[in-house]
């Protein structure tokens, strides 16, 4: 298959820049140099007080996005031949989005709802043409992007077969999953055997939430994105430390989407539910299991969100994410600059825990 869309090698290579040491902002979007430069130059000039010629220019790009989809041409003719929905998406999109708002690299993942449409066979060739083509991406666009290959643990032969391949062949750096699969969370016990591989090779594992089974049109006029998806989030959560299975495969690193989605907001309510189930896994309660977690900040980081979440698990286990092509970066990026994180945090969110979780990512 051809992956089309490239472009802009030329400019891309002048603005990349490792600028980690200054927050990055789509507003202060000049490098310093280049800033310098043209203040130095316009006064030279005597024209220092003029303004200065409109520049389209980029900022210095240093952010690593953990949450960031693409839709391969297989993956969109699946999707609309189930009669589901697909965004519009194309590499150069993302290469445009990712050039405007500051971001480095972009790790890939699927669309909701993924692969499976209740046939184990279409899954697993659906997932090996998905996890190809952004194998392809990666190698094309040498650091920009990096793939979060797609499985589906309910067909556990297959998923087996598709780690193998997505990680001794397509050299992907973790694994992206969906928060439920028909009925079942991450915490069922029919995805042991996955796990125990994935426990194996020390993954990450990129979760992502859909329009739950149990949930659409549950209040009118209120989508399944507003509540459901967050919620499916915080649901897998807690299904993965209160069975144990989390625990019991300490060598995988989770990144949950969305700061979590209602977790930090429930929090009183899991203390009280192992006060009651007394589970013998969890004798210090579920939070220290919870903080073992990273959490990416795409659609959660308004003040009550960053707040909960900075309050939970603190600035260590924060990923910097867009939700791209859903939402771009210019909301995150508003929503972090609000909180007003100091430089360190910024750059641990935004570059510096990423790389320590993903270190196979290349750099431009
Ligand atoms: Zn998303």
């Amino acid at each position: 298959m051809t992956v089309t869309g490239m472009g802009g090698a030329s400019r891309r290579k002048f603005f990349a820049s490792c600028a980690c040491c200054e927050p990055t902002s789509a507003r202060s979007a000049l490098p310093m140099e280049r800033r310098s430069f043209l203040a130095g130059g316009l006064a030279a000039l005597g024209l220092g007080t003029v303004a200065a010629p409109a520049v389209q220019a980029q900022p210095a790009k240093t952010r690593i996005d953990v949450h960031h989809h693409f839709l391969p041409p297989t993956h969109r003719e699946a999707l609309t031949k189930h009669k589901m929905g697909a965004p519009k998406w194309s590499p150069q999109m993302s290469l445009e989005e990712m050039d405007k708002s500051g971001i480095a690299v972009a790790v890939l993942s699927q669309v909701q709802p993924g692969t499976w449409f209740g046939d184990a066979q279409e899954s697993r060739s659906l997932s090996r043409a998905i996890n190809e083509y952004g194998a392809k991406l990666v190698q094309e666009h040498p650091g920009r992007f990096g793939l979060f290959a797609t499985i589906t643990p309910l067909d556990v032969e297959g998923s087996l077969k598709e780690i193998e391949y997505a990680f001794d062949t397509l050299k992907a750096d973790g694994i992206g999953l969906l928060t439920s699969y028909d009925s079942k969370y991450l915490g069922d016990a029919s995805f042991a055997p996955v796990y125990a591989e994935l426990d194996r090779r020390k993954a990450v594992i990129y979760v992502h939430p859909l329009a739950p089974n149990c949930c659409a049109d549950v209040v009118p006029g209120i989508p399944p994105g507003s509540i459901e998806y967050a919620t499916d989030s915080t649901r897998t959560i807690a299904h993965l430390v209160f069975t144990g299975m989390s625990q019991k495969y300490p060598n995988i690193r989770w990144i949950f989407s969305h700061s979590g989605g209602t977790l930090p907001f429930l929090t009183q309510r899991f203390i009280q539910q192992q006060k009651v189930q007394k589970h013998p896994h969890l004798p210090n309660g579920p939070i220290p299991e919870f903080q073992k977690f990273y959490y990416e900040l795409a659609q959660g980081n308004t003040k009550a969100q960053l707040a909960g979440l900075s309050d939970l698990v603190g600035v260590s286990q924060m990923l910097y994410g867009t939700d791209y092509p859903y939402r771009d970066g210019a909301e995150v990026n508003d929503g972090i600059a609000a909180w007003k994180f100091s430089a360190a945090d910024l750059r641990s969110i935004e570059n510096e825990t990423a790389r320590k979780l993903l270190p196979k990512l290349k750099f431009a």
